[in-house]
């Protein structure tokens, strides 16, 4: 069935009309007509069964009916990317939104060489993988901002798991050894990716001296940060996230 993000609230009999490019899709891509169903979700109402009301070349309108499935959202995970090149950044967006990443944070750092974002595209790339993955929520991606304008801004409960390709830090599994226990998982973590010129040995130790820093080795080979990103973010899923669901409480 045809799943949208929509931004309208959602609740029982509530009357919406979709935007030209929605309507656009649904009627001349989708060929859907009065009467069809599909499912909507806005990121704060969980997944409702909506109704086509009406269809025209411009506006489609659609009627909520029934509740599919309440709002829930995954593990509290911002991935934070350096700045690597546009195709790149926008298939880490893509990846993070399946993977159940909450936030893309973007950081320029000592070798970055781009600072600016297309931030209306790769929110377009987060909602069209969140509508494919099912997710309930949308993750926000957010302009790039200085590495240590990021680290300034820090929660303190928040643990960063800094992926360090020198060489010298831990496995990622001994340091996200599984916890199967129901709150498990239920901190907020980041997960660090730099970019394709690595860390400079500042940053590095700059990083390492946080206190809420954990490095840690993807393997011995180097991996492009799109790779890195995928990687970390699944391991951190399995081990912490909703890859193992909770023992009930
Ligand atoms: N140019 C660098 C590699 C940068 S790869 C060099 O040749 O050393 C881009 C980012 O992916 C790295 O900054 C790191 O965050 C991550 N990464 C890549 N391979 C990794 C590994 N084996 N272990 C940990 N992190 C890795």
């Amino acid at each position: 069935m045809i799943r949208l993000f929509i931004p309208h609230d959602l609740a029982a009999g509530a009357e919406l009309a979709l935007d030209p490019g929605q309507s656009r899709y649904l009627a001349a891509v989708m060929r859907q007509a009065v009467g069809d169903e599909l499912l909507a979700f806005n990121g704060r109402d969980g997944e409702w069964r909506v109704r086509i009301t009406a269809v025209t070349k411009r506006a489609v309108a659609v009627r909520a009916e029934t509740l599919a499935r309440p709002q829930a959202v995954g593990p509290d995970l911002d991935l934070i990317v350096a700045m690597v090149k546009r195709g790149r950044v926008e298939t880490i967006v893509e990846k993070a939104a399946e993977l159940g990443a909450r936030r893309v944070r973007l950081v320029t750092t000592e070798r970055t060489n781009a600072d600016r974002a297309r931030v209306d595209r790769l929110t377009a790339v987060a909602i069209e993988a969140a509508e494919q993955t099912r997710r309930l929520d949308v993750p926000q991606v957010f302009e790039p901002v200085k590495l240590e304008a990021l680290i300034a801004g820090w929660e303190p409960t928040r643990r960063l798991l800094f992926c360090d390709e020198a060489g010298d830090a831990p496995p990622i599994l001994h340091v996200l050894t599984p916890d199967p226990s129901p709150q498990g998982g239920g901190e907020p973590w980041a997960i660090l990716i730099g970019p394709e010129g690595g860390f400079s040995p500042r940053e590095r130790q700059t990083l390492r001296a946080l206190p809420y820093a954990i490095p840690v080795s993807l393997g011995p080979r180097i991996l492009r940060a799109d790779t890195a990103a995928i990687s970390a973010l699944a391991l951190w899923q399995a081990a912490l996230g909703d890859w193992t669901p909770k023992a009930a409480p």
